[in-house]
């Protein structure tokens, strides 16, 4: 018999039905009770597919109306001081959202992924108390279909060592706390049925991990092992191997393991551990986190090396992780070019293969059904095909991208920071912004009709034109020094960029769920990437043209660009990366050759592309920086380059920024409480450096004096040669009325600071 398992499954409905119902019900255009019957509807449809595709192990609570930690925090009774007296719904929402008397709990990346989390807010003296009602009742729901879940929870390592401490403490303090409730859960979980299993999430273990995070482990898992014989418990981990962990609990009386076994290739050494344990192992080979459809030969034979040290009677064939983090099905993919079509594979498809690799696994190719057969057969000839394709070799790039021997720019840093002090004029405290400004409705209207064709290229351009000249306009009255075009042309940094790269697809229903509502649409890597032709370099000329003052020109660096993207599988990502930079270092160049003297090469993505674990680290930051500095080598000296960060956890990583090379940097900093300047005080800093000085995330207008305040905060930590003034971000999520004040009162804080100095 073949048995196979699905971690979770996304739950944003394959027309982002939930998204809409939410935001309707939000909007007050509709009742809660709208939202209770889509998501049934939902939940009911996702078991549906997962039990015809011939799916074993099927989840329920992997739904979620905003985030699963958020539910966990409700199922604990983790509710913070702010939101008490408020219930159900109205609690929920609160604590996702913010209400007007309190803001909303923070929100924050979800291990490497895109997806956010809701971040619990724990404190000692906080009186847990278990709600099982959502858990109880899908676990219901689906038996009415006649579906048997097993029970997905997060599990209370990962729960604490996600959550904050809002008094003074570590969050993991409060284990003694939170484990009798969770053992509760189980307990009320046993009653359900005869036997039950759950699956418990702990991807805190793929994380170096403390000693005392590890002896928590055996006490944990010994005491819910043991509330009741009838349940077995899978301890679950993903994104990259956890050795550590599993080496605990193998000695505890959990049913099962499963571990990730693409990202986490090193879990092999703990093969043997596990099946000396005698416990179940579930094998995670395919990919819950890309988009390409699986190659059956690949993972029968990874399985087929597992099963030389594992008992296959005991192995079970899993997803990755949750599928959660690819995209819903094809079947919405109307418009794509059926050649690349055939090489992806988004939820619905994974479960086939998952499905029929299990049946190929267990039972062999002679048991297969005709249509199993044809199936087997058509992914073969699809991985086949694609791997020979020659849309995705390209002899060229890849003869140049090996032969790229300038890795840096010509001389130092201190050479061509005076070189460009010189030649560009600019004051201590140079005002600038980071590229983006308000993106209007008749700016998006525009650049939504020119896609469909429903407006000329003239237009266009006139209409995007106008807007730029508006931006220009407004900055020089302002008083502005360094000046930008304002992005109106962008609807999205990557995105941009990638419509414009060879070797780059757009999928049209390719959403993914980012947080709560919000969904993204990734773009993906296919091909060997090169520049057809300059990108910006028109839109930087017509504004350069248009202006007296400097037009700095804006770019998006190679990491981030391969952050955001789906990447393909059958390249190294450093590989990768390497080919975005040497196509950006064209642009570079095209640029400075066309006038423009100041360049802009955004990172947002640099610090969330790091490792999950120390032992990468080096390894990252050495190709990420390398390709930093392969997209700019085209600079000249004279040529003033820049980058931009959007965050401030920078103790760790301040000397690689640094090595960067980059001669200015504008950087998050008022927002998260000036942690930043602490560091420029203890260790400095190289280069120029633009701590933004508000918080361009609320729709807030500071006032002169508390922008003052923050420039002589500045003042104390870095000399002013040394200092840009600027925003945290780009300005494009904000309204004309917020930016228009917000920016004039940031040039008159300059210009009183510049008086008293
Ligand atoms: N230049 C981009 C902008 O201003 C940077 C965006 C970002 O950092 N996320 O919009
Ligand atoms: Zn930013």
């Amino acid at each position: 018999m073949s048995k196979n398992y699905v971690v979770g499954f996304p739950r944003i409905g394959e027309q982002r039905e939930l998204k809409k119902v939410l935001e309707l019900f939000w909007a007050d255009k509709c009742p809660f009770s709208e939202v209770e019957k889509v998501s049934l509807e939902l939940k009911k449809r996702h078991w549906n597919y997962q039990k015809e595709a011939g799916i074993n192990y099927i989840s329920s609570n992997d739904f979620s109306l905003y985030d699963n930690m958020l539910d966990t925090a409700i199922m604990l009774g983790a509710i913070p001081k702010r939101f008490e007296g408020l219930q159900n719904e109205d609690l929920y929402f609160s604590m996702a959202r913010g209400n007007k008397d309190a803001v909303a709990m923070e929100m924050t990346k979800w291990f490497n992924t895109n997806y956010h989390y809701i971040v619990p807010e724990l404190s000692l003296s906080d009186n847990y108390e278990l709600n099982a009602s959502k858990i109880l009742s899908e676990y219901k729901e689906a038996k009415e279909l006649g579906i048997k879940t097993k029970i997905n929870l997060i599990g209370p390592i990962t729960f604490l060592g996600l959550s904050k401490r809002v008094d003074r403490g570590e969050s993991y303090e409060l284990f003694f706390k939170i484990l009798p409730i969770y053992k509760e859960l189980l307990a009320e979980i046993a009653k359900l049925d005869e036997k039950i299993t759950i699956q418990i999430d702990e991807p805190i273990f793929v994380k170096d991990i403390e000693p005392k995070v590890l002896s928590l482990i055996k006490p944990c898992y010994d005491t819910l092992a043991k509330v009741s014989n009838t349940i077995k418990i899978v301890v679950t981990t993903y994104f990259e191997h956890s050795n550590e962990a599993t080496k605990v609990l193998v000695h505890t009386p959990v049913w099962g393991i499963g571990l990730d076994f693409l990202y986490g290739v090193k879990n092999v050494e703990s093969l043997k551990l596990i099946e000396e344990s005698g416990k179940q192992f579930i094998a995670g080979v395919v990919d819950g986190r890309n988009i390409w459809k699986n190659n059956m030969q690949v993972s029968a034979s990874l399985l087929t090396e597992i099963s030389k040290i594992f008992n296959k009677e005991k192995i079970i064939v899993s997803s990755s992780c949750s599928l959660l983090h690819t995209p819903f099905s094809l079947k919405y993919e109307e418009k794509m070019d059926n050649e690349i079509k055939d090489w992806l594979s988004y939820s619905v498809e994974k479960l086939s293969e998952i499905s029929l690799l299990s049946k190929f696994f267990f039972e062999g190719i002679s048991n297969f059904t005709n249509e199993e057969k044809e199936a087997y057969e058509a992914n073969i000839e699809a991985n086949h095909k694609r791997k020979i394709s020659i849309r995705i070799h390209n002899t060229e790039v890849q003869n140049r991208v090996k032969s790229f021997t300038k890795l840096q720019r010509d001389g130092s840093y201190e050479e061509r920071i005076k070189i460009q002090k010189k030649l560009l004029g600019y004051k201590d405290l140079a005002t600038t912004t980071i590229g983006s400004f308000p993106q209007t409705p008749e700016v998006r209207k525009a650049r939504a009709d020119f896609k469909k064709s429903a407006i000329s290229k003239d237009t266009y351009e006139y209409e995007m034109k106008n807007y730029i000249n508006d931006c220009i306009a407004f900055q020089e009255e302002c008083g502005i020094e360094i000046l930008v075009h304002g992005e109106p042309e962008r609807n999205d940094m990557v995105e941009y960029f990638g419509e414009q790269l060879e070797g780059y697809g757009f999928s049209q229903n390719g959403w993914v769920q980012s947080y709560g509502s919000r969904c993204v649409k990734p773009p993906f890597i296919y091909g060997d990437i090169s520049r057809p032709k300059p990108m910006t370099v028109d839109w930087m000329t017509y504004s350069q043209s248009k202006t007296e003052r400097i037009m700095k020109g804006m770019l998006t660096g190679p990491v981030t660009i391969l952050n955001w993207s789906f990447v393909r599988d059958d390249m190294p990502r450093p590989e990768v990366s390497k080919q975005i930079a040497v196509a950006l270092s064209d642009e570079i160049n095209d640029l400075q050759n066309a006038g423009i003297k100041i360049i802009q090469v955004d990172e947002a993505a640099f610090k969330e592309g790091y490792p999950l674990r120390k032992e990468n680290i080096g390894t990252y930051e050495q190709w990420a920086v390398r390709d930093f500095k392969i997209s700019v080598s085209s600079a000249k000296k004279e040529t003033q380059i820049h980058t931009h960060m959007c965050y401030s956890e920078f103790n760790d990583i301040i000397r690689t920024i640094e090595d960067m090379d980059a001669d200015v940097i504008s950087i998050e900093t008022a927002r998260s409480g000036n942690e930043l300047l602490k560091i420029f005080k203890e260790v400095g800093y190289k280069q120029e450096v633009g701590p933004g000085v508000y918080d361009i995330h609320s729709p807030r207008i500071p006032s002169v004096e508390e922008i003052v305040k923050q420039i002589e905060l500045l003042l104390e930590v870095l000399p002013k040669e040394q200092l840009w003034i600027n925003p945290d971000c780009g300005l494009k999520t904000r309204k004309w009325e917020e930016v228009k004040p917000s920016l004039e009162n940031m040039v008159k804080a300059v210009e009183l600071v510049r008086e008293g100095l």
